[in-house]
C-alpha cells in the first residue's frame, strides 16, 4: 500500500495540515514502486527528514509509459475535442486554486524557498492551466492552396507520449510549464520531479482524478536522473523529452535521444546572465533589481543576473548601495515561513557544498569579496548573499553557473566594450540592461545574445511571454503561443482536386 504523508504545520504565516500520498502515481492511481525503496526528503532550514516518497525505476517507467500509450489512444489525443482538454485543465486550476496554500507550503517546506515567494509561485502555478486550458480548443493548422487542382492543409497534432524531467528550484512552476501546454496539445505525459523536491508534485497528482484528467494522461514517477531520468530519455516510446535543468544533464539526454529513437528534445538549462548598468540608470532602482536579480530564491534561478556590469562613473556608489542591499538581506536570513524573512537556504547539503567551493575559488583565484562569503551561522543549508569584485573574466566564478547567493561585479568603460564582455559566454538565457536612454536601451538589448532580453528590470514575465536560452541555455521555448508548437508535430495533408494521370 503507497504510504501517505500528513504533517500540522503551525508556522508563522501557514497553519494547517500538509497532506499527500507518497507513491509513484501511475495509470490514475498512486502505487508502489516495483523495487520498493524509497527516497528521504529533507527540509533545508535545518536538515532533518521531513518524509520518504516511494522511489522508482525504469521498470516503473515501462509501466508509466504504457498507461501514457494507452490513455492517450483511449482517452486523450485526438479522441477528445479541445474544448474538452479545456474544461479539464481549467478544473485542475480551480482546484489548485483551491488548494493554494496547502501548496505554498509544501514547497517552502522541501526547498527552502520564502513562504510569500511560494505563494506567488502557486498563483502562477493557476495562470499557467488557465492559459493553456485557453488554447486548447485554438490549436489550428492552415490551408495552403498551390493552383486550381491541389490544395493542402495542415493539422497541429500532438506527439503522443511526453517524458517530462524538472529541476528543485521551482518544482511546481516547472511541473506547469510542461504538463499544462502538453495536455492542452493533446500529449499525455510521464513526468520525473526533482528527487529533492517531490512534494508538490505528488500533491498535484492526488487532484487529477478530481479534476476528470483520464487515468494514464499524467503519470508522476519520482526517482534519480540516472534511473528514471535515463529511462525516460531513452524509452522507446516517448516520442518526445522536455527537460528543465543543467546544460551538463541536457547534454546528456539529447545523447540518448540520439542513441535510440531520435525523440524531439527541448531543453530549458542554465545560464550566466549577463545584467548591464550604465551610468545614466536610475541608481536606487538598478540597486533594488540587481539585488532581486541575484539574490531571489537564494540566487537559485536559471535567469539569476550572476554578472552584473557596472559602467565607470556610478561603479563606486554602486558598489556602496549595493553591497548595503546584500547586507540588508543577509541580515533577514531565516525561517522561509516568516514574512519578514528576505533570505532562505539553499535547497540540500548537495548544493550547499557546490556554492561554497565557487566561493571558496572565487577566494583562491584573487577576486575580492565585498561582503558575504561564508556559511551564515545556523541550522540548515544557509550562505550569505556575496559580492564579488576585482574579477578576472577566466575566473570559475566569471564563467561558470554558481547556482547561488553570489554576484559578480565588473566594470566597464562604454557600450561597445560591455556588450563583447556580457557576449563572453556560452550561455544566452537573459540578460537585463538599465540606462535612461531609450534608443541604447534597445541597440543593447537586441545586441546581447540570449532568449529574454529585460530593460531597466530584472526578472519576472508572464505566462504569455515565451521563455528559452540562446547558444548552451537550451533548445526550444517554452510558455505562451510558442510552447504549442514544441509540443505539436505538423502534418501536411495534400488534396487532388482533379488532376487525372
Ligand atoms: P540537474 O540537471 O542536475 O537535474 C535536473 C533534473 O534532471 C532532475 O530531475 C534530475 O534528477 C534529472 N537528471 C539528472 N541526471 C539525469 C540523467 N542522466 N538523465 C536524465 N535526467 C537526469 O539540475 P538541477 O540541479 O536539478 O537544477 C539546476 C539546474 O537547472 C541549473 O543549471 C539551472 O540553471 C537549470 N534550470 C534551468 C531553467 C530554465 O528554464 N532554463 C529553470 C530552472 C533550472
Amino acid at each position: 500500500m503507497p504510504g501517505t504523508f500528513t504533517q500540522e504545520l503551525d508556522t508563522p504565516s501557514y497553519k494547517g495540515t500538509v497532506s499527500l500520498s507518497t507513491g509513484l502515481f501511475i495509470n490514475g492511481q498512486f502505487v508502489d514502486p516495483i523495487e520498493g525503496a524509497t527516497i528521504d526528503v529533507v527540509n533545508p532550514s535545518n536538515g532533518s527528514i521531513v518524509t520518504s516518497v516511494a522511489e522508482g525505476t525504469s521498470k516503473d517507467v515501462d509501466l508509466a509509459v504504457q498507461a501514457a500509450k494507452n490513455a492517450y489512444k483511449t482517452s486523450w489525443g485526438l479522441k477528445v475535442p479541445g474544448k474538452t482538454r479545456g474544461l479539464i485543465l481549467g478544473k485542475l486550476a480551480d482546484l489548485i486554486e483551491a488548494n493554494a496554500d496547502e501548496f505554498a507550503a509544501l514547497e517552502s517546506l522541501n526547498v527552502g524557498k520564502l513562504y510569500r515567494y511560494a505563494q506567488r509561485d502557486v498563483a502562477s502555478v493557476v495562470r499557467a492551466f488557465q492559459y493553456f486550458a485557453g488554447w486548447a480548443d485554438k490549436i489550428h493548422g492552415k490551408t495552403i492552396e498551390t493552383d486550381e487542382n491541389r490544395m493542402a492543409y495542415t493539422r497541429h497534432e500532438p506527439f503522443g507520449v511526453c517524458g517530462q524531467i524538472i529541476p528543485w528550484n521551482f518544482p511546481f512552476v516547472m511541473l506547469a510549464w510542461k504538463i499544462a501546454p502538453a495536455l492542452a496539445t493533446g500529449n499525455t505525459v510521464v513526468l520525473k520531479p526533482s528527487e529533492v523536491t517531490p512534494l508538490t508534485a505528488l500533491k498535484f497528482a492526488g487532484l487529477l482524478n478530481e479534476a476528470g484528467v483520464p487515468p494514464g494522461v499524467v503519470n508522476i514517477v519520482v526517482g534519480y536522473g540516472h534511473t528514471v531520468g535515463q529511462a525516460i530519455s531513452e524509452h522507446p516510446q516517448i516520442a518526445k523529452v522536455a527537460f528543465t535543468g543543467s546544460t551538463l544533464v541536457g547534454r546528456k539526454i539529447l545523447e540518448a535521444s540520439s542513441r535510440t529513437n531520435l525523440k524531439v528534445v527541448t531543453l530549458e538549462l542554465g545560464g550566466k546572465s549577463p545584467n548591464i548598468i550604465f551610468d545614466d540608470a536610475d541608481l536606487e532602482q538598478a540597486v533594488k533589481w540587481a539585488a532581486m536579480g541575484i539574490f531571489y530564491n537564494m540566487g537559485q534561478v536559471c535567469a539569476a543576473g550572476s554578472r552584473i556590469f557596472v559602467q565607470e562613473g556610478i561603479y563606486p556608489k554602486f558598489i556602496e548601495a549595493f553591497t548595503q542591499a546584500a547586507k540588508g538581506i543577509s541580515s533577514n536570513a531565516g525561517d522561509p515561513f516568516d514574512n519578514k524573512t528576505q533570505h532562505g537556504p539553499q535547497v540540500s547539503q548537495t548544493q550547499f557544498d557546490r556554492v561554497m567551493g565557487y566561493i571558496e575559488s572565487g577566494k583562491k583565484d584573487g577576486a575580492c569579496v565585498v561582503t558575504g562569503g561564508s556559511k551564515i551561522n545556523s541550522e540548515g543549508f544557509f550562505i550569505e548573499p556575496t559580492v564579488f569584485t576585482d574579477c578576472d573574466k577566466d575566473m570559475k566564478i566569471v564563467r561558470e553557473e554558481i547556482f547561488g547567493p553570489v554576484a559578480v561585479v565588473i566594470k566597464f568603460k562604454d557600450e561597445a566594450e560591455v556588450i563583447e564582455m556580457a557576449n563572453d559566454t556560452v550561455y544566452g538565457l537573459a540578460c537585463a540592461v538599465f540606462t535612461e536612454n531609450g534608443s541604447r536601451a534597445l541597440r543593447v538589448a537586441h545586441a546581447l545574445e540570449a532568449g529574454t532580453a529585460w530593460v531597466n528590470c530584472f526578472g519576472g514575465g508572464d505566462i504569455s511571454i515565451p521563455f528559452g536560452g540562446y547558444k548552451q541555455s537550451g533548445i526550444g521555448r517554452e510558455l505562451g503561443e510558442y510552447a504549442l508548437s514544441t509540443y505539436t508535430q505538423v502534418k501536411a495533408v495534400q488534396v487532388n482536386l482533379g488532376v487525372r494521370l
